[in-house]
């Protein structure tokens, strides 16, 4: 199998948060060796100025030029051959797909596309983007600024759908603002960014050095499985940023792209690609479809507003919150055991996803 590897400038513009919990479901990916803030303290806080001090247990955070470098050592390792080239075109031929890179093409029975948003495997099959959610912000290094690096900071500004972070990681802090276009404004966007920074960093974060961006990240949505299909009559696995598959809520699309980049492989493997499509819908549709409603109640409704004060004061839905945080509460579900921890049933349970 042949790995499309070209140099990349710079670091992917990304928090670099994983839920640990994903990480073994990937074989042969050990990333426990890797430089990582592990389950960092956190502040969470909204608009209204109520603060929760939480204890994030289970994520970890990692520069991406270290996670992506340890991913493709283990697709190596598993026997993928690396072609150091960008591929430049798709053609479709007959019962396969034509990859052409530094002017030599390479015939494949099915090639698997995940080559990011704005990827050549999207523009190829004529995919615009649909929905989709930016991340504006920045990696800032420099440790002597005197900043403290070990805190996650979240902010819910009551700004559409937008929250902010600073995400601790080795060396630095990733720093940003995810929103949707049409709901925000750039303008907007940047200047509650700018706010927030303020409020949290030492005066000279601004001069801090490090790569600054603005960067889509495609959210699932009815788009998702539509792509995916199309896809696949061109014999296309469309895996990660290039599905559209990031939580519509969280924007967090690190686990969906390890996820989809194995159940794209499973498919191949089972000499049944057409049924990732299948899969990606019992995988994912019920839930994310459910993050979508819970994106809008959460941000623009009630729960969005009393999540932080209500979790303060109730260790039942603290621990509902502090388990969607790090993603071992599903979206199905949510609501039923919100609504026990407010009554004061059991508030305990939570689920580990931990199938294939
Ligand atoms: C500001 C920001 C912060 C984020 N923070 C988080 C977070 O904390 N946690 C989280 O889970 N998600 C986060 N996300 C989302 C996350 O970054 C993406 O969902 C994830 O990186 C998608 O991975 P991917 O492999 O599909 O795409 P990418 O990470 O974009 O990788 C695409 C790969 O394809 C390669 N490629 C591109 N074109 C070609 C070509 N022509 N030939 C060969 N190779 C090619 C690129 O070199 C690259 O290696 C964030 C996104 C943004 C914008």
């Amino acid at each position: 199998m042949d790995l499309y590897l070209p140099a990349r400038p710079g670091e992917k513009p990304c928090g670099g948060a994983v839920p640990e919990h994903v990480l073994p479901r990937i074989e042969g990916f050990d990333p426990s060796p890797l430089p990582a803030v592990i389950s960092p303290e956190a502040l969470l806080e909204n608009a209204r100025g109520h603060r929760l001090a939480l204890d994030l247990d289970g994520v970890r955070i990692f520069r991406r030029r270290d996670f992506d470098r340890a991913l493709v050592e283990a697709a190596l390792a598993a026997g993928a051959t690396p072609r150091r080239v960008k591929a430049e075109r798709l053609e479709r031929v007959e019962r396969g797909v034509r990859v052409v890179a530094e002017g030599e093409g390479r015939v494949y029975d099915w090639i698997v596309g995940a080559d990011g948003a704005r990827g050549l495997s999207r523009r190829s099959l004529g995919l615009r983007p649909r929905g989709d959610s930016v991340g504006l912000g920045g990696s800032l290094s420099g440790v002597d600024s005197g900043l403290d690096w070990r805190r996650l900071v979240l902010a819910f500004p009551e700004m559409a759908d937008a929250y902010l972070w600073i995400f601790p990681r080795p060396g630095g802090a990733s720093v940003g603002i995810a929103y949707t276009p049409g709901r925000l404004t750039d303008i907007q966007a940047r200047a509650a960014l700018d706010r927030f920074l303020d409020d949290h960093l030492s005066p000279g974060w601004r001069d801090l050095p490090g790569p600054r961006y603005r960067y889509p990240i495609p959210v699932f949505g009815p788009w998702t499985l539509e792509a995916v299909r199309l896809a696949l009559s061109r014999r296309i696995l469309l895996a990660g940023d290039a599905a559209a598959v990031a939580d519509p809520l969280t924007r967090e699309g690190i686990r969906y792209g390890l996820l989809t980049g194995r159940w794209a492989a499973e498919s191949l493997l089972a000499g049944r690609p057409a049924a990732y499509a299948e899969r990606l819908e019992s995988e994912l549709l019920e839930d994310l479809e459910k993050a979508g409603h819970a994106r809008d109640l959460f941000f623009e409704g009630a729960i969005g507003r009393w999540a932080v004060p209500l979790s303060r004061a109730h260790p039942g839905i603290r621990r509902v919150l502090n388990d969607l945080l790090t993603c071992r509460q599903p979206y199905t579900g949510l609501r039923r055991r919100l609504l026990g921890a407010a009554v004061g049933l059991s508030t305990s349970r939570t689920h580990t996803p931990s199938g294939p």
